[in-house]
């Protein structure tokens, strides 16, 4: 692990690595969270026709203010009615088709209605009437290529009649936890042993990058065992080790990798936590081993494993999204870039980020409590409290 890459460039070779998988259809109720391979047009114009903003009277503005004959009532969802004639109003519901030759809607709260008609006040051309194709019109883009689809991106696609889209395939995620001293949650621990906490988070992770994790059991520091394990591992698009690739004598899953066909593209990133994470292919599948201390485990796949996923899927923008804060407190600089857990503030205008006391790899749970990862670059000084700083929301 002599030379050490630096986040940016290991970032890079990741990226470089991780090929957009192939396009399927969709239904679009199944589709939150997934992402359009092929932009999507609307077959329609939104809205559909002209149609009323507010429960109220579709008139000819140029009758206004006076006394207009009530000629008859739109609901929401029938069809058109014949065209107004001068001096008539008709009584429309939000929502209700606004007839040819009106062009305004006076709501119900600023007429009277007596005796089939009603006096109107001043009303502007236009006024509370939504035209035809306002929203947007036939023919034009509602989602575009690379476009994750969230609730408001499913509801457009639903509002243009579009029941079906193309996504991207969503990769297929092996998680596979290394180390003898790995016990399941709820088994009774032996002497020396832990609960295996990067398989449960890994996993979860790879649920919210939008893949589809398979969670193999640990598996011991033995070279049989790993090498099944990873055998297996390895059929998936990505394969993600936890543990067992530092410098320790049971830290076998370079080799057994390397073994097994897997080219390696890199071992050791300057950054902390994080350092010993190791990234490689085989064929189209991606390998990344994670370092074991859980907190390493999970800064790598924020930094590098989501990228990935996010790329595979065809992800307009993969790269993690580093907003700008200030520190809350000072921050000791370390010979290698940073990422600290740290809790985010908002105080007036600004976004504070306070760093969490304890930063050791192995502090899952204070981890736990952390919502910001804040980047403080490498160097032999203190960032002072108030200096601005980078950092990716958790
Ligand atoms: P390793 O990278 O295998 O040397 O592991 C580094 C540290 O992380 C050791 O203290 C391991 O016990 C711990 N560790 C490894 N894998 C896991 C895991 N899946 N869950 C929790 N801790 C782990
Ligand atoms: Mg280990």
């Amino acid at each position: 692990m002599a030379e050490l890459l630096s986040i940016a460039d290991a970032l890079a070779l990741v990226l470089g690595r991780a090929h957009a998988l192939d396009a399927e259809e969709v239904a679009v109720a199944d589709a939150a969270g997934r992402f359009v391979a092929e932009s999507a047009t609307a077959p329609v114009d939104l809205p559909p026709f002209p149609s009323s903003a507010m429960d109220g009277f579709a008139l000819r503005a140029a009758d206004t203010p006076g006394t207009l004959r009530v000629a008859g009532r739109v609901a929401a969802g029938a069809p058109a009615r014949s065209a107004l004639e001068p001096h008539d109003a008709m009584a429309i519901s939000t929502g209700g088709v606004v007839p040819d030759g009106a062009d305004a809607v006076a709501p119900v709260e600023v007429v009277t209605e007596e005796n089939g008609a009603v006096a109107v006040p001043a009303t502007a051309p236009g006024a509370n009437v939504r035209p035809r194709g306002s929203d947007i019109a036939a023919g034009a883009e509602v989602v575009a290529a690379g476009t994750r689809l969230g609730p408001a991106q499913l509801a457009v696609l639903a509002a243009a009649g579009i029941a079906a889209v193309r996504c991207v395939r969503r990769p297929r995620v092996a998680v596979l936890p290394t180390g003898t001293e790995l016990r399941q949650p709820g088994a009774t621990l032996r002497a020396g042993e832990i609960y295996d906490s990067n398989g449960l988070m890994l996993a979860a992770q790879v649920a919210t990058a939008g893949g589809e994790a398979t969670r193999f059991d640990a598996v011991a520091d033995d070279e049989a065992a790993t090498r099944a394990a990873i055998e297996r591992g390895l059929e998936a698009d990505v394969l993600l080790t936890s543990g067992g690739v530092s410098v320790g004598e049971h830290d076998l899953v370079r080799r057994v990798e390397a073994e097994l066909g897997v080219e390696e593209i890199f071992w050791g990133v300057a950054m902390r936590p994080g350092k010993p994470l190791t990234f490689g292919v085989r064929g189209r599948s991606l390998v990344f081993g994670l370092p074991g201390n859980p907190v390493s485990s999970f800064v790598c796949f924020e930094l590098f494993v989501r990228p990935a996923l996010l790329a595979m899927q065809g992800a307009a923008d993969p790269r993690p999204r580093y907003l700008v804060g200030r520190l809350a407190t000072p921050a000791r600089q370390n010979p290698r870039d940073s990422l600290l857990r740290s809790r985010i503030r908002v105080a007036g205008d600004s976004v504070l980020l306070e760093p969490l006391t304890g930063q050791e790899s192995h502090m899952i749970a204070r981890a736990a409590t952390a919502d910001a990862l804040v980047f403080v670059p490498s160097g032999e000084g203190e960032l002072a409290a108030g200096a601005p700083v980078e950092y990716l929301q958790l």
